[in-house]
């Protein structure tokens, strides 16, 4: 097939692209989600930016796969995991493509960062690629040789979960200390907004230009959980490479401060593991859609 299209399912925005053999992008839209609107509303949109899409090539043959947060239960078919709650617990795939008349395949949002990443991003270069999603939420995708590696409970990358304070606070999975409630954009708001008592996004209060003292000790703790968070997961597989995306991913001290954080942590006297900056910016996700299209 000479064309391959992406679908990136988010919660505010659904994204779509058409790659070429070549991966050269030639069509890319954005259309509102209007999740508040519900399911029904969601899968016309989708059938709307498909149509865009396709009529861009000609209704020329193609692949088509389609990223979503969250996961589709090999048991039972339904979504689960998904930050768009009303999606959740309905058969997405199958829904999709009933309404498209096309079959899909369809992926993890930050499974296809990281393959999009590993396949025509930042991790080219590596065979092992961890790719961690620093959001509203803590994600990630594991891919090994080009491929992903999902597992037979499709939690392969899930590190945003393991608790790391067995008395931390409460996660939406019903844990406590989860990874995602210490440096998940919405797990450092929290923090912000009962250590500090003042209301600001945690993209806004780790780009200001300075910090008090005690502010200092909010940003601190954020670096230290960082650098625990992500020297488990080198300390169990030694990937070749974290590549780092979502919104906190542009706080550029995740390089250098947080990074020696990290190396503090790793079992290893000559940590060496390169922590970089996604390289495909928020197009990542898409591009691994139509990268894992069928
Ligand atoms: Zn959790």
């Amino acid at each position: 097939m000479a064309y391959r299209i992406g679908i990136d399912l988010g919660g505010t925005k659904i994204e779509s692209a058409v790659l070429d053999l070549g991966n050269n992008i030639l069509f890319r839209e954005r259309i509102p989600t209007q999740s508040h609107l519900g399911s029904n509303h969601i899968l016309n949109q989708i059938t709307n930016i498909y149509k865009m899409a396709t009529e861009s090539i000609n209704n020329e043959a193609h692949s088509l796969g389609v990223a979503t947060p969250g996961s589709i239960s090999k048991k039972t078919q339904l979504l689960r995991n998904s930050n768009t709650l009303c999606l959740n617990n309905l058969p997405l795939k199958i829904s999709i493509e009933e309404k498209l008349g096309k079959k899909i395949a369809i992926e993890n949002d930050a499974n296809c960062f990281t393959l999009a990443e590993a396949t025509l991003g930042v991790g080219k270069a590596y065979s092992c690629v961890f790719g961690v999603i620093m959001g509203t939420g803590c994600g990630g995708g594991f891919v090994f040789n080009k491929k992903l590696r999902t597992g037979p409970q499709h939690i392969s990358g899930e590190w945003g979960h393991s608790t790391i304070n067995v008395y931390g606070p409460d996660c939406y999975c019903k844990k406590k200390g989860c990874i995602e409630t210490y440096i998940s954009g919405s797990g450092l708001e929290k923090i912000i907004n009962s250590d500090l008592k003042i209301k600001i996004s945690s993209a806004d209060f780790l780009s200001k230009d300075n910090f008090n003292e005690q502010e200092q000790l909010v940003l601190n703790k954020f670096y230290r959980y960082f650098g625990i968070a992500l020297s488990n997961i080198i300390n169990v597989i030694d990937p070749d490479v974290i590549i780092i995306g979502g919104g906190l991913s542009n706080h550029d001290e995740l390089y250098s401060i947080g990074k020696r954080e990290v190396y503090k942590n790793i079992f290893s006297n000559e940590p060496s593991t390169p922590i970089i900056k996604n390289g495909l910016g928020d197009s990542a996700g898409v591009i691994g859609a139509a990268i894992i299209g069928i």
